[in-house]
């Protein structure tokens, strides 16, 4: 079988956003709800998601609507049918009776539930029926949750599911993961478990919401919205009755009902209204206090707003070894979670799955984890942890890892995916010259660099890390969410606060150097790009000779929202992009105009679909739907490119002063309509003298270095503005634009 035409049944959260993806992947599908005018207002939903769900707007009328009644026949032409209406088990079984009265011979019926048992669901199925019928779970937003979790049934046609999961792998991009049939599967168990350890903990311990958040996050490589603003995200009152049904679902021995007891002051937040975000607030708050919008946290213990304070724990990296040995209440705060859920998550062990790893796995893939609890214990040590821990009665796994203390326990990687994945790979590599903002591994024909920096920002020590690994031919690529951020704005304000701009010129000066070595180097550079891609993360894929980029980036080039421009090459690739349309031909205005539009408004485009007419991508640029395909589609180019030359230096003809004109009266327009301030006026001004080519005129030809060094000269200047650096300090801090 194939799957060439999908329904989707239920056009709420899930619903649409399951049709959005298989949209993405130009398959044909159908959303039905009880009444066209829901699946209708589902479809202008997807339109104006954000982040949006589809890849190319443009797409939406190839989601086709429609109702249960009138349309119910489309059932009978399609491969697959994905129910997701509500979490009721009466309207979950009258649907499965009508697609089964319709469904062509052999179709696929699945069910998105996030609660029900496959043996509840099915239920009333035929013993036939039963073969075609299984759970896929999928995680919200469904274009960017990297999870699925496919549940069958003891009757399934295992060659169909194993299609199945190729389907979802390949075409929908998603780490499709078999479970069992469990309360919760695997990612909603453990991670609803977690929050609640973190959230229960912190209580115990008398740890304010900024505390817990600074700890349960970043620290312990889990999203920055900790335990807290996660609650608020998803909304209060949903988590209360997900812990409802987890209590329902689960025996009373297990020691998820220890941490699912109703806390009082969650309780009194739902009943008066806050649920977090889409409520009155939540943990947090956004409040306006004399027209200033000011973010406020919760006192868990007297239930009153306060001010937000910023904690600081002094540890940018993920280093749960040192969290957990601090001698503060931070470190016992991170031991008691940490080992709670890793002593939580072994106990689940084979009964959820048989493969403890696929846990790490749907963690990460589902909750955006860097490392999962058994790669927690793996980082912790097995002997350290025993040292600390003796609570492991009747957990099967803990008691045999403390009889045979065996550090490598842990094996293989991303076992339930074929594809060989940088996970799996990086388990094997010999790590060379790794620093504090990047590591290198090297293989027999490849070298790899991944970024390691919180948002991947780039500093000094990450263009060592590129510069040392092109040696061999060399795949930039990691398994942290972003590709790269953009330069390190920390690093470079330490530097400007102290008036030290030579160390800024420095570092700008080997930021250019290196993408020039990345470009120009013997060997072939890749750069595999995920998520945000952004300012010098841009300019170091921009540099490299192939590109294999994940459908989910963020890309672009923003540095003039900070007061910047972009200055290690990025203005002078966008040009030469540009220069070789064939507008750009007949007139010689053309490409810095369109550079100047897109750099000047700091444009970025949410995916390869956008970004190619604006030439952030080129059409050869490979686009990939899994994630985890990126390492092996960049071995491809790598193997046909065996013969690779670095290509020959880009020449320049800039029209100068003519084109630096019609620039600053575009400028112009722009101040007077007020749409830009002195300050932005000046960063255009900048902008322009790069982008025209300085004093330049058509007739003359300029090389690399000579945009390297406008590039360099408008930076340099701008940095030492304090406009600019009270724009890189306002975003710093607030993580917004400051418009001066
Ligand atoms: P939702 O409430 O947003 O949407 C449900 C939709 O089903 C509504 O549009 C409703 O009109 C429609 N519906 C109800 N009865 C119907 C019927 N008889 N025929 C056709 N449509 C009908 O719900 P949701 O959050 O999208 O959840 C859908 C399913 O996905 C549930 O089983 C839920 O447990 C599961 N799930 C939800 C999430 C999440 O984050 N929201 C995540 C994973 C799984």
């Amino acid at each position: 079988m194939k799957i060439k035409n999908v329904v989707v049944i239920g056009s709420g959260t899930m619903g649409s956003g399951i049709a959005a993806h298989l949209c993405n992947a130009n398959i044909p599908v159908t959303l039905l709800d009880l009444k066209t005018e829901i699946s209708e207002k589902a479809r202008d939903r997807i339109y104006k998601s954000k982040p949006p769900l589809l890849l190319d707007k443009s797409k939406i009328n190839n989601i086709n609507i429609g109702n249960i009644k009138d349309d119910f026949d489309t059932v009978k032409d399609a491969d697959w049918i994905v129910e997701a209406v509500v979490e009721r088990i009466d309207i979950k079984h009258d649907i499965y009776d009508k697609i089964f009265k319709n469904r062509k011979k052999g179709a696929i019926v699945s069910s998105n539930t996030s609660s029900i048992p496959i043996k509840v669901l099915s239920q009333k199925l035929t013993e036939e029926e039963k073969k075609d019928f299984c759970i896929t779970h999928f995680f919200n937003p469904v274009r960017y949750m990297g999870l699925l979790e496919i549940v069958k049934n003891e009757n399934n046609d295992l060659e169909k599911i194993n299609y199945l999961k190729k389907f979802c792998e390949t075409e929908l991009g998603k780490g499709a993961i078999i479970c069992n049939d469990t309360p919760g599967f695997l990612g909603n168990r453990v991670g609803v478990y977690a929050m609640q350890i973190a959230m229960t903990e912190a209580f115990k311990m008398k740890l304010s919401v900024e505390e817990a958040d600074s700890i349960f996050g970043r620290p312990m490589g889990i999203p920055k919205t900790g335990v807290f603003g996660l609650y608020d995200l998803i909304g209060i009152d949903l988590m209360a009755d997900v812990l409802k049904s987890f209590i329902k679902e689960l025996p009373e021995s297990d020691k998820f009902h220890l941490v699912a007891k109703e806390i009082p002051l969650v309780k009194k937040l739902i009943e008066t209204g806050y649920t977090g975000r889409k409520g009155k607030g939540g943990f947090y708050r956004i409040n306006k206090t004399d027209g200033k919008k000011v973010m406020e946290a919760l006192n868990l213990e007297t239930g009153e707003y306060f001010p937000s304070k910023k904690i600081n724990i002094n540890s940018e990296k993920i280093d749960i070894k040192n969290l957990i040995n601090r001698n503060d209440k931070y470190g016992e705060y991170a031991w008691s979670v940490i080992s709670k859920i890793i002593s939580y998550a072994s106990s689940l062990v084979p009964g959820i799955t048989k493969e403890f790893n696929d846990i790490d796995e749907a963690m990460r893939l589902g909750f955006n984890w860097t490392k999962g609890p058994f790669e927690m214990l793996e980082e912790i040590g097995v002997s350290n942890f025993f040292s600390k821990f003796d609570d492991f009665k009747d957990n099967k796994f803990l008691e045999n890892l403390e009889k045979n203390k065996n550090e490598k326990f842990y094996g293989e990687r991303q076992k339930y995916t074929d594809i060989e994945t940088l996970g799996k790979v990086k388990k094997n590599a010999i790590k060379i010259d790794g620093n504090d903002s990047a590591e290198i591994y090297r293989f027999k024909d490849y070298n790899i660099v991944e970024f390691t920096t919180k948002a991947n920002a780039l500093d000094y020590n990450s263009m060592d890390a590129l510069k040392k690994a092109t040696d061999k031919p060399l795949i930039i690529i990691n398994e942290s969410m972003q590709f790269s951020a953009g330069v390190n704005l920390s690093y470079t304000m330490d530097f400007a606060s102290k008036g030290d701009f030579k160390s800024i010129e420095k570092f700008i000066r080997y930021f250019q150097e290196t993408c020039k070595h990345l470009k120009y180097s013997d060997h072939p550079v890749i750069s595999a790009p995920s998520g945000l891609t952004l300012g010098g993360g841009f300019e170091v894929m921009v540099h490299s000779n192939f590109v294999a980029s994940h459908t989910n980036i963020v890309i672009g080039l923003v540095e003039t929202i900070v007061g910047l421009i972009p200055a290690g090459g990025g203005c002078k690739e966008m040009l030469s992009r540009w220069i070789n349309t064939k507008e750009a031909k007949q007139d010689p205005e053309y490409a810095p105009l369109k550079v100047f539009d897109i750099i000047g408004y700091g444009k970025t485009a949410t995916s390869p679909v956008e970004a190619e007419p604006m030439k952030y991508l080129r059409p050869e640029d490979k686009k990939v739907m899994n994630r985890n395909s990126l390492l092996e589609v960049s071995k491809k180019i790598l193997d046909s490119n065996k013969d690779f030359k670095a290509p020959s230096e880009t020449k320049f003809k800039l029209p100068g002063k003519a084109v630096k004109d019609k620039m600053i009266k575009i400028l112009e327009k722009l101040y007077n309509d007020k749409m830009i301030l002195d300050h932005g006026m000046i960063v255009g001004k900048e902008l322009a003298n790069v982008l025209s080519g300085g004093d330049t005129n058509i007739n003359k030809t300029l090389s690399e270095e000579n945009l390297f060094k406008l590039e360099l000269d408008s930076f340099m200047s701008l940095m030492e503005t304090k406009e600019t650096q009270n724009r890189i300090k306002h975003t710093l801090a607030t993580g917004k634009p400051l418009i001066n």
